[in-house]
């Protein structure tokens, strides 16, 4: 098995991508935050469907967390990272220090609308995006792939990252990727490991009642008394929800349900002091 590259430096990424394209190959690109798992490997096995050569960067983006946030407990794995993406076959890896990303005097912000502000997570983490939005266009140009890929479990930040690239020319095709689940529903996340027991039995509560809920809609029911009762039994469970919502899957503003246009049901809410997100089509 071979071992990826690991490149520290923006002139090694450069390089590396220059020598690749030289030789013909076409490049995809998976931005993560480490702490691998399964879902992650999926887009590396998506990305090699799609590219002959498949980077993946490693970067816990600081300007993406609030100052009440982990960041500085986010689980850090890199020798097991780097164990997995070599199973995966991938070519190199991208692990800069901040100070590369963000050398001192570093002055710059993408400023977002559209679905960055259409009221799910941009109303509590109201930075989040700016900074997700601010390193991925760095990461998009530092590596100017041909295709970049993330998870759908991340919605929002899927059609921020589209709405982006499309708006600032970059001649890169975004794909997403679908989630990849424990056997109980609950989407795999690097932060599940901060979950106790209890809270782990919980968790599958979310992904459930989002099914059930949108069962009933497709069935017929009033979507408002549905997602209603939606939120009134995640709050019973013990989560705090910061919300349940409804909404259309392109522009992610108000659905019309009939105009049978996609649609995708979103859901973020804290157990203990972990913060879960999740979202299905409808
Ligand atoms: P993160 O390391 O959490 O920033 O995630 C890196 C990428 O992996 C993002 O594009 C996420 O949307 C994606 N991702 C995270 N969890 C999953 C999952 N359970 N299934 C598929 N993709 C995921």
């Amino acid at each position: 098995m071979s071992q990826p590259e690991i490149l520290e430096t923006l002139a090694s990424l450069r390089a590396r991508v220059r020598a690749w394209r030289a030789a013909g190959e076409t490049v995809a690109l998976v931005p993560t935050m480490g702490a691998l798992h399964a879902g992650h490997i999926s887009l590396v096995q998506l990305a090699k469907s799609r590219a002959s050569r498949v980077l993946v960067s490693i970067f816990v983006n600081p300007t993406q967390f609030a100052p009440n946030e982990d960041f500085s407990k986010y689980p850090r794995t890199f020798d097991a990272d780097k164990e997995k993406l070599a199973q995966a076959a991938a070519d190199a890896i991208y692990a800069p220090q901040p100070a590369e990303m963000y050398p001192p005097g570093f002055s710059t912000t993408v400023s977002l609308t559209g679905p960055a502000a259409a009221g799910l997570e941009d109303r509590f983490r109201p930075t989040h995006f700016a900074g997700v939005a601010t390193v991925v266009s760095k990461l998009h140009i530092q590596a100017m792939p041909d295709i970049a890929i993330y998870g759908e479990k991340d919605f929002q930040q899927l059609a921020v990252i589209r709405q982006m690239t499309r708006d600032l020319d970059l001649p890169i095709e975004v794909l997403g990727g679908e989630t990849i689940r424990e056997a109980d529903g609950l989407a795999l996340s690097s932060r599940n490991v901060y979950l106790d027991a209890a809270q782990r039995e919980a968790a599958p509560l979310l992904n459930a009642t989002m099914h059930e809920s949108a069962a009933r809609i497709r069935a017929g029911e009033a979507s408002e008394i549905v997602m209603a009762e939606g939120r009134a039994k995640i709050a019973a469970a013990g989560f705090a929800l910061d919300y349940l919502e409804l909404r259309d899957a392109i522009s992610l503003g108000a659905p019309d349900i009939a105009l049978d246009k996609p649609l995708r049901m979103l859901v973020a809410a804290k157990i203990g002091v972990t913060r879960l997100i999740d979202n299905i089509a409808v």
